[in-house]
């Protein structure tokens, strides 16, 4: 059985960066507005976001980390979460799995924090012998998630990673991602050990002052803002993206569908098509593009790692997108 939920856990988490957008979403979902990320060799070693959400009560401690169980159904599953991004609150219960998790904790209601370490699905003392019990600790509201030595157990998947690096590369990106769409959220993302901030946005800052901050300020010079929604498709979009007097190498696409960072390849190619008449050859656009469609209409049936995601009435949603922002673009002077 354990092996099962290792392998399970495996296929959820393949890379840091999966799980760093697992516990990003906990924190937004939590109404954090603070939202810090603290990193080591790539996340392998550690992991550590800290917020300022509304906390979990001490009575939850002990079950967070179960899969689905009845009295975990009845605490968590939210069916409209579910319905919405198709997760099936196991996250931190995959996490515990290949890694030592450990959840600071305190909710409005109390004045302290509680702790709690997590192995295998389960609760666990900090010293054999000790009891599971969440531990009394000073601590401001909120909560701190920390995940350390992930694959500690899955040697094969610890070992497939070349460059600590390039795993801090992802991070950073998804850090990114959600700094951008996140308008009111202010986020910071720092390497272990290092003084400087690699990520750091205020609360206070605008959608181009975000994309300023992660992006450069060439990109945000040249943003236009674009909108469609269409009630026959259950679908309101809205975001920023380049004019003609900007290019880049390779499309950058933020895309958040119901405000998750998914991947959308149909969307992508026909960004390209619609910029091929604006742009250069070789010159592609920087979109950021938050859709949020019926949840009914979203196939929820994509596997965790497959970022890819599919919804109902593709053609005419995107066309509608796509139309909105040529509409955009033909207006800027070049
Ligand atoms: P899911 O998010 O799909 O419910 P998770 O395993 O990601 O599953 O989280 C389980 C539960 O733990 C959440 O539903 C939430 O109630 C609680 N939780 C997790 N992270 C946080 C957080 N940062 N702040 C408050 N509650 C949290
Ligand atoms: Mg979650």
């Amino acid at each position: 059985q354990d092996v099962v939920n290792k392998i399970a856990a495996g296929e959820i988490i393949v890379a840091p960066v999966h799980a760093l957008k697992e516990l990003i979403e906990n924190a937004v979902d939590a109404g954090a507005t603070v939202l810090d990320v603290l990193v080591r060799e790539g996340g392998l070693k550690l992991l550590q976001i800290s917020d300022n959400g509304h906390g979990i009560d001490k009575e939850d401690l002990p079950i967070l980390c179960e899969r689905f169980t009845t009295s975990k159904l009845k605490k968590f599953e939210d069916l409209g979460n579910i319905a919405t991004y198709g997760f099936r609150g196991e996250a931190l219960a995959s996490i515990s799995h290949i890694a030592h998790l450990t959840v600071t904790t305190r909710t409005k209601d109390t004045d302290v924090a509680y702790r709690a370490l997590y192995n295998g699905g389960k609760i666990s003392p900090a010293k054999p012998g000790q009891s599971a019990e969440p531990t009394r600790i000073a601590g401001r509201p909120g909560t701190q998630i920390t995940v350390e030595d992930l694959f500690y157990n899955v040697p094969t998947r610890r070992r497939a990673f070349r460059s600590a690096s390039d795993e801090f590369n992802k991070i950073i990106d998804m850090v990114g991602r959600y700094a951008i769409h996140c308008a009111g959220v202010a986020f910071s993302c720092k390497k272990f050990g290092d003084a400087g901030t690699t990520v750091s946005v205020q609360a206070t800052n605008s959608t181009i002052e975000r994309i300023r901050h992660i992006h450069g300020g060439a990109v945000a010079k040249e943003l236009i803002e674009f909108a469609a929604s269409d009630d026959r498709w259950g679908f309101k979009a809205s975001g920023w993206a380049t004019n003609a007097n900007y290019h880049i190498k390779k499309t950058t696409l933020l895309l958040f569908i119901n405000h998750r960072s998914v991947e959308s390849s149909n969307i992508k190619k026909a960004l390209e098509q619609t910029y091929s008449a604006f742009l250069p050859k070789n010159g592609h656009p920087f979109v950021y593009l938050s859709l949020e469609i019926d949840p009914q209409r979203v196939d929820v049936n994509v596997h965790p790692t497959k970022r890819e995601v599919n919804f109902l009435n593709e053609d005419e949603i995107i066309q509608s997108i796509c139309e909105n922002i040529r509409d955009k673009l033909a207006a800027v002077d070049t």
